[in-house]
């Protein structure tokens, strides 16, 4: 019988597919030193992230939420030289983290941090795009006005994705009128539906949900 290697199976597959390397490693870890809190990505959703960009060839990416650049460094390595990563962020300190990070990390030739409110400097976006990939992660009331704009601005065969579908695990429960997971609830059950959409929920991390966008017949 072969020796247990591995603890336990998440920490087996953690290991063999997404596995990180020290800068990845020291990113939230630093953050967090920093003040900033623990509530980037799984390394799972990284590598689903880096897979699917990779995939689609994306070479604008455009993120909804920076905090520390965890995310966004899975994403911007996906890119091309040529690439574009841009990342809305609305704490300035965040967004500060968040450069330095992606700068340690070599991407500061192809990454944008930009700071304030994610619905408001979207509006700035449209000549820049169309985009290839859009991750959204910030403020979860704002899912559904953020996948408005993902619907205008991401190209036919791109893709449209959004973390904590799982509603940081109350997505199937009905929630008061001001809880912030409501958003989530509308931003899945409209990507779902949607008939320019093909969605389903990749269960890495607090759940990828994940859209290709297609034409309409
Ligand atoms: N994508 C990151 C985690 C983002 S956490 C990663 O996985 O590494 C959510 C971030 O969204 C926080 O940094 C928070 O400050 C930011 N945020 C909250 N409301 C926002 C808004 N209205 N516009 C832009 N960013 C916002
Ligand atoms: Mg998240």
């Amino acid at each position: 019988m072969a020796e247990l290697t591995y603890p336990d199976l998440d920490t087996y597959r953690r290991e063999v597919f997404a596995r990180e390397d020290e800068l990845l490693k020291s990113v939230m870890p630093g953050a967090a030193a920093q003040g900033l809190p623990r509530i980037s990505i799984s390394p799972e959703s990284g590598k689903t992230l880096y897979l699917l960009a990779k995939a689609i060839e994306a070479k604008r990416i455009l993120e909804f939420g920076s905090l520390a650049g965890y995310s966004g460094i899975w994403l911007a390595r996906a890119l091309p030289d040529d690439g574009r990563f841009i990342s809305l962020e609305v704490d300035p300190k965040h967004a500060e983290v968040s450069r330095a990070n992606l700068a340690a990390a070599g991407l500061a030739d192809r990454t944008d941090v930009r700071v304030g409110a994610g619905a408001v400097l979207m509006q700035g976006l449209v000549d820049e795009g169309p985009f290839d990939l859009v991750f959204i992660d910030a403020d979860k009331e704002n899912y559904p006005v953020y996948l408005d704009f993902a619907l205008a601005n991401t190209r036919v065969g791109g893709l449209i994705v959004a973390d904590n579908a799982n509603g940081h695990g109350h997505a199937h429960e009905a929630l008061d009128a001001g809880d912030g997971r409501r958003g989530i609830q509308e931003y899945n059950r409209r990507v779902a539906q949607h008939p320019r959409l093909i969605s389903n929920i990749i269960p890495v991390g607090g759940w990828l949900a994940v859209s290709l966008v297609v034409e309409t017949d």
